[in-house]
């Protein structure tokens, strides 16, 4: 039974479930979080809620963030209170958030400088996987650091892989958006043009989603599309700050992304249109827009 306790910074969407599925593996953690309300909910639950990320640093071997994007993860790492002021020798900091390789490199290297390691573990499955301990996590940094957190990782996910040195998790989370937007935005365009023809749009999702044109996307998200349902797992946001690291990061290689870049301007028009709280299944939209034609199912 674990007994060292686990911090961990950032309890939104995915980060709350992860914290509980920690503790259901017998974990203490100790929390802390912006809006302290949802650190409190948490300590209801069993965990111990800290007033900064310096004082989960201090109590904490192995501290975790989950937190929104590049500049939120330098705020809590290196801010005011942040990890880096409390870290111990030897420490480590998980960074699951998808955020810059580059960012992530410049706080393995200030961590680095007080004795301390920096794992980048970003994961994918959702918020759905999150819940159920499911995630698929991909991890950057040293190899020995990663045997020692596998325990904990084993806690949130599934298939956990070390992929490489600082930054190569963020890089191989990068390579999976480029996969999921551009499979996400072939999903809606087949079930547009599937609703033009008059396709039974059930049926169809039916017949395809077992063969070569199968997807997570078509599977899970395709049969919301049709029924209406915009519910965000993943916002457009979310997915368009994803999008922005993945395209500065090609352009600073000179790597053309075609692909991604308009399906980056289709997701520009749904925020335009005010859709960015909504889940990334709402990419239909764009396309039914240009098509004039709906892909719903009646009832
Ligand atoms: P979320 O629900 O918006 O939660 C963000 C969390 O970060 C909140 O706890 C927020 O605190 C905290 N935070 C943000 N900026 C902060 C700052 N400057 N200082 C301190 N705390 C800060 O987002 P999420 O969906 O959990 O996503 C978290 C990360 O996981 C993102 O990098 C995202 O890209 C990645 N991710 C998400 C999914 C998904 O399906 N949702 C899937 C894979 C990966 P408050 O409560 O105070 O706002």
């Amino acid at each position: 039974m674990p007994d060292a306790p686990i911090g961990f910074i950032g309890l939104g969407i995915m980060g709350l479930p992860m914290a509980r599925n920690l503790m259901k593996a017998g974990f203490p953690v100790v929390c802390y979080n912006r809006t302290s309300s949802t650190a409190q909910a948490l300590a209801a639950e069993g965990a111990k809620a800290a007033g900064s990320p310096k004082e989960v640093a201090e109590a904490c071997p192995i501290v975790i963030t989950m937190v929104t994007d590049s500049p939120d993860v330098e705020a809590v790492a290196l801010g005011p209170k942040g990890i880096v002021e409390g870290i111990r020798r030897d420490g480590v900091h998980i960074d699951m958030s998808t955020i810059s390789p580059s960012v992530t490199r410049k706080i393995a290297a200030r961590l680095k400088e007080k004795g301390a390691h920096m794992l980048d573990a970003p994961v994918s499955g959702g918020s759905w996987g999150a819940q159920s301990g499911t995630l698929s996590i991909m991890v950057g940094g040293d190899a020995a650091v990663f045997q020692r957190c596998l325990p904990v990782f084993k806690g949130m996910g599934q298939s956990i892989v070390h992929v490489g040195g600082n930054g190569m998790g963020q890089v191989t989370k990068l390579v999976n958006q480029i996969l999921v937007a551009g499979t996400m935005n072939a999903v809606a365009e087949a079930l547009v043009f599937a609703a033009k023809s008059g396709a039974d749009l059930e049926k169809t999702i039916e017949a395809v989603k077992g063969g070569a044109a199968g997807s997570w996307q078509l599977q899970n998200l395709g049969p919301r599309v049709i029924k209406g349902d915009f519910a965000p797992g993943f916002m457009v946001k979310l997915q368009q700050k994803d999008l922005r690291i993945i395209l500065d990061s090609a352009g600073e290689m000179h790597v053309p992304l075609p692909g991604t870049s308009l399906v980056h301007q289709l997701f520009a028009s749904l925020e335009a249109a005010g859709f960015g709280d909504e889940g990334t299944q709402a990419l239909a939209k764009a396309h039914e827009r240009l098509a004039g034609v709906e892909a719903r199912v009646k009832g």
